[in-house]
């Protein structure tokens, strides 16, 4: 094999993925975060603004050990003061960085209306502070921000913006995409006239924003027409439509024939393997479910539904699987569903452990409930545990570990002292355990959390086993609308082990239903602890 290029991936969630609405890390996250990226491999993270607000001038100043370059962002110095009289500039030189990235306006437009400055000092801004960091020993980059719209209004000033921070010794000159509008086939003509015009591919990288949803496709194109550094987010996180994914990008550049045959990342095969568990750890860490239509990572990227699909995907999986979703540290998923024929469930119930032959006459029965309940509202292929325990059921055993004999559900909405409104919910809930009555009365935010809390109050000996039982999520739909509308509840479960299992509840009422995908959930961990359930889920 020829000798293949190096691509080297820059990560910008920490600094452009803040942007996010709704998102703001603090200085643990960062640290957290940035230990995440630099077990993964990712080149360079860029970590905020040293000096220019308080939690990344703290997160700089953490000592760190690991490969990955940590870099500052923050502005050029500001015309009319010598580079080492600004004090932006010199707080971001002095931080503890490896490299600095600059923020360089390249449109012209931008230039007059936001800096108020002529075209001629903002030139010598950009090669004065990409001096002054490089004589500090730093490696300096330049982010030309808004470059490709910059190119269409006035070629030639984008140009001699790049070209400045170029010959005044910056490593990498970076062409941002900053409003996101430009498409892939401009994005390779107008690099092919930047490399024409004087700096090699090997010194450019690409900011891709994703608000005509190509920012990965953009990166890909700029990688083509010779950028050797690709800037992303994890998840593709960042304002409005979000920034490239990093994760995309590190996977197709990777396993795509057309890209790994002669480029090569920072990242090997056994790396890429992490490639899922990044992507869920990042989603962990902000407290949200993970998007299982995300490429390559997704619980659905490798999931398949259809009869016909799955028995042939069964067969040899390369028939409707781009990848190997190992790879990438994914599995492959053929879901229960009514369109399933007995192969699937035959195999769905392998996967957890449960072994049955294809002429027990309990999978026959066991196909026909699930098929009747799925057309009376279940989802089991979004309600993994909940068919566990029902397969288990059927095929098996389910120890009674408890009974309900009844629950109640109160809500109260009143006007306190002062007269504002207040909705107090409050639940009761009758149960045995072994032969003990127990009755535990309590409040809630509202009536699901209350009957929640009153169903694990007391569960006698069981007590400690779900102390780490917490629900992540939990979604309602309402089917065929209408006065005989049917409510279908999913939750999402989570415990200390990180194991996620989802169980569901249908009902006419949103308590009942509630209330059933909650027994499944209590009942999957109590089934999980002793190792009689939840194999596939922990996988
Ligand atoms: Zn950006």
């Amino acid at each position: 094999m020829t000798e293949r290029e190096r691509i080297y991936l820059f990560d910008t969630t920490l600094r452009d993925g803040q942007q996010t609405p709704g998102i703001d890390f603090s200085v643990e996250d960062k640290i957290a975060i940035a230990n995440m990226l630099d077990h993964f491999g990712i080149d360079y993270v860029e970590g905020g603004y040293p000096g220019a607000n308080p939690t990344d001038t703290a997160f700089f100043a953490k000592k760190r050990t690991g490969r990955a370059k940590m870099t500052a962002f923050g502005m050029t110095k500001r015309a009319g003061v010598s580079a080492s009289n600004d004090p932006g500039l010199t707080a971001l030189i002095a931080s503890e960085s490896d490299a600095v990235c600059l923020v360089a306006k390249s449109w012209d437009y931008h230039v007059e209306v936001a800096l108020g400055i002529t075209n001629d000092q903002n030139l010598e801004c950009i090669a004065e502070s990409v001096a002054a960091v490089a004589d500090a020993g730093k490696e300096a980059m330049v982010d030309c921000e808004h470059f490709f719209d910059g190119y269409k209004a006035n070629r030639s000033y984008a140009l001699a913006c790049a070209k400045t921070a170029h010959e005044a010794g910056a490593r990498w000159v970076v062409l941002c995409d900053t409003n996101g509008g430009t498409q892939p086939d401009e994005i390779a003509e107008i690099i092919a006239d930047v490399i024409a015009s004087g700096i090699p591919g090997a010194a450019l990288g690409i900011h891709a924003h994703n608000d005509t949803g190509q920012a990965v496709a953009n990166s890909l194109a700029a990688v083509k027409a010779g950028v050797r550094q690709v800037q992303g987010t994890l998840n593709g996180i960042g304002e409005r439509c979000g920034n490239a994914n990093i994760i995309t990008l590190a996977a197709t550049l990777a396993l795509k024939e057309r890209y790994n045959s002669r480029y090569e990342l920072g990242i090997d095969a056994e790396g890429l393997t992490d490639l899922t568990g990044l992507s869920h750890g990042f989603d962990e860490l902000l407290n949200r479910a993970p998007d299982p239509q995300l490429p390559y990572v997704g619980a659905s990227a490798f999931a398949t539904k259809a009869g016909i699909h799955a028995s042939a995907l069964l067969k040899d999986p390369r028939t409707y699987e781009h990848v190997d979703p190992s790879r990438v540290g994914n599995t492959r998923k053929v879901m229960v569903s009514d369109q399933g024929g007995k192969s699937n469930f035959i195999n769905e119930l392998k996967r957890r452990g449960i072994v049955v032959s294809k002429d027990d006459p309990r999978l026959d029965k066991l196909i026909t409930i699930v098929k009747e309940r799925e057309a009376s509202g279940y989802a089991y292929e979004g309600a993994d545990a909940s068919f566990e325990l029902l397969a288990l059921r059927e095929l098996g055993s389910v120890p009674d570990f408890f009974h309900v004999e009844s629950f109640r559900v109160m809500v109260e909405r009143r006007y306190d002292s002062h007269g504002r409104v207040k909705s107090v919910s409050e639940a009761v809930v009758k149960l045995e355990i072994d032969e003990r009555r127990v009755m535990s009365v309590s409040e809630g935010d509202g009536p699901v959390n209350a009957l929640d809390k009153a169903l694990r109050k007391d569960l006698g000996k069981f007590q400690n086993e779900i102390a780490d039982l917490k629900l992540a999520d939990y979604k309602v739909r309402i089917l065929n609308g209408g006065t005989e509308a049917i409510t279908r509840v999913l939750i999402e479960s989570i415990d200390d082990d990180g194991v996620r299992w989802w169980t569901v509840g249908v009902s006419e009422n949103i308590i009942d239903a509630s209330f059933q995908a909650l027994m499944d959930s209590v009942t999957f961990k109590l089934m999980k602890n002793r190792k009689l359930a939840g194999r596939a889920a922990a996988e």
